[in-house]
């Protein structure tokens, strides 16, 4: 069967690290072309300085948008325009508005759109939500702590309105959480730390409710140096006791090792999206990302020391 020819917009981190090497093993899709504002180079395809010249030299299937959210609605929607499939970095854009009309654009173009939660594609999330399919939690504490240096060097828009901050690491744990959580989850409280000389949150606390009493907190923070923390832990009535630790590729069911699988998340990226595209069928889950912005909504607004890299 022919290969998905495929475009990766925006040559930066992600798209280096991960979705270049896993499109270059698949066997469902081609790298046909990338589009760089720098000019960055992929090995054996060429380089467009923007979209429009891609689309007008290239016949594509579909692109890969693999910049920061602010400029995603703007290119996911000249992707439509041209006809292509999509398939969204997270977060899939820079509000929820923006999403919902893309979720009706791709519709209306017939075209195939994907919004990615990577943190989903790992074999412990998926056995911890089998797990507490139909449970009542009484407890689940996320523990997102990591070292802003380390994991975006130099990532200076990440700072500006619009690209979220901790909540670009923090909407990881939200969408493992909305896929694992056996009912409905609101933003109870929010408390977000902004350094004084920036304009998105350095940390955040939530607390948050479902539909049973339960304590229900997390906790991000792009301060951590040393040990990063990528955990979340869940109790239940029935008195399970799981913890997701790794980013969740690892699970501990009551004290024993569940799962400790290497980490594939792209390979199911993009096996999924094949599938999608067989299928016709999109998949917009808005759900991380409205947990995100209801933080935004409710939480209260505190001022930290400077960050400067
Ligand atoms: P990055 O290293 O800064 O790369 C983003 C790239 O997008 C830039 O290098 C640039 O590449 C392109 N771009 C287009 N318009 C831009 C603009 N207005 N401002 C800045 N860059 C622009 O960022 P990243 O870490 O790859 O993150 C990109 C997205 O992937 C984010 O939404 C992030 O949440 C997500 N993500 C990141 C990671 C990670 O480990 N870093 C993991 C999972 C998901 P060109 O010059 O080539 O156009």
């Amino acid at each position: 069967m022919a290969r998905f020819r495929v475009a990766v917009i925006g040559v930066g981190k992600i798209a280096v690290d991960q979705h270049l090497p896993v499109i270059a093993k698949s066997s469902e899709f081609e790298l046909v072309g990338v589009v760089s504002q720098r000019g960055v180079a992929a090995p054996g395809v060429p380089t467009f300085a923007d979209a429009a010249s891609l689309y007008r030299a290239l016949d594509v299937d579909a692109v890969a948008i693999c910049t920061p959210p602010h400029v995603r609605h703007t290119l996911a929607r000249e992707a439509l325009a041209a006809n292509k499939h999509v398939l969204l970095e997270k977060p899939p854009a820079a509000t929820l508005a923006e999403m919902h009309d893309l979720t009706d654009a791709a519709r209306a173009a017939g075209r195939v759109i994907f919004a990615t939660w990577h943190s989903r594609y790992n074999a412990a999330v998926d056995t911890a939500t089998a797990r507490l399919k139909g449970q009542t939690l009484t407890r689940l504490a996320i523990e997102w702590k990591e070292d802003v240096r380390r994991w975006h060097p130099g990532q200076d828009w990440i700072w500006d309105a619009g690209n979220f901050g901790v909540f670009d690491p923090g909407i990881n744990a939200l969408s493992i959480l909305t896929k694992i959580a056996p009912s409905p989850i609101f933003v109870k409280s929010a408390t977000l730390l902004y350094p004084e000389n920036r304009d998105t949150p350095i940390a955040a606390s939530l607390t948050f409710r479902s539909t049973s009493e339960a304590a229900l907190t997390a906790e991000f923070d792009w301060r951590q140096e040393g040990e990063q923390s990528w955990n979340i832990d869940v109790e239940t009535a029935k008195d399970d006791k799981l913890r997701l630790t790794h980013g969740g590729s690892r699970l501990f069911i009551n004290g024993a090792a569940a799962i400790d699988a290497p980490m594939r998340e792209y390979e199911g990226i993009y096996s999924h999206f094949a599938e999608l595209l067989r299928k016709g069928e999109s998949e917009m889950d808005a759900s991380p990302f409205q947990l995100v912005g209801d933080a935004f909504l409710v939480g209260a607004r505190r001022s930290v020391a400077r960050f400067d890299w």
